[in-house]
């Protein structure tokens, strides 16, 4: 069994809807147990067009290998009819392979650690909020990041489970 961390975003249609019914999704998957799921996060795009995102941040255990789980996430983008006409095209929904315990690798097909987490603020937060103590390989606690993407405008979407309403950075 290995631990995972999932990114989830999404900026067409009620992205919230989606990112919510593909985590059900990947919970329904015999070989893949949810541990944790970050808030809901709004966006601006980061080198993108289109209006705001919706992200989220989900940890998983799974006896799936990374080609496995890649298989499993580009599956439900497909189900949620996912098209890629451009880069960074807007998107119903999108699912990244944040980090896969104990892989470190670099493949055009799949890259763990997810190359651009370090510059994103929507998953910095929403998998600090999740695992405080995330250690990045090759740049040392996620934490210490923070001041790198304090530019970037995103908010917390206010939720009943949580508090949701304290400060951000
Ligand atoms: P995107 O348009 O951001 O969904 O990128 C999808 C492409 O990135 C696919 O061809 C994947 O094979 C590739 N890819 C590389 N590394 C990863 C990763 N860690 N998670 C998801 N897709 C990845």
């Amino acid at each position: 069994m290995a631990h995972a961390f999932i990114g989830f975003g999404g900026n067409i249609g009620d992205a919230r809807q989606s990112i919510t019914d593909a985590i059900v999704c990947l919970a329904q998957h015999i070989q893949i147990h949810i541990v944790n799921k970050s808030c809901f996060y709004q966006s601006a795009p980061v080198n993108a067009v289109g209006g705001d995102y919706i992200n989220a941040v989900v940890e998983i255990d799974t006896e799936l290998n990374p080609y496995g789980l890649l298989y499993v996430c580009q599956s439900i983008e497909h189900q949620f009819g996912r098209e890629r006409p451009y880069a960074n095209a807007p998107r119903t929904l999108d699912l990244d392979i944040l980090f896969y315990e104990g892989i470190e690798q670099n493949h055009s097909e799949l890259t763990i650690p997810h190359p651009r987490i370090a510059e994103r603020s929507f998953v910095i937060l929403p998998l600090l909020e999740i695992c405080p103590d995330f250690f990045l390989p090759n740049h040392g606690p996620l934490k210490n990041l923070l001041p790198n993407i304090a530019h970037q405008r995103i908010t917390r979407i206010t939720c009943k489970h949580c508090d949701c309403d304290q400060q951000l950075h």
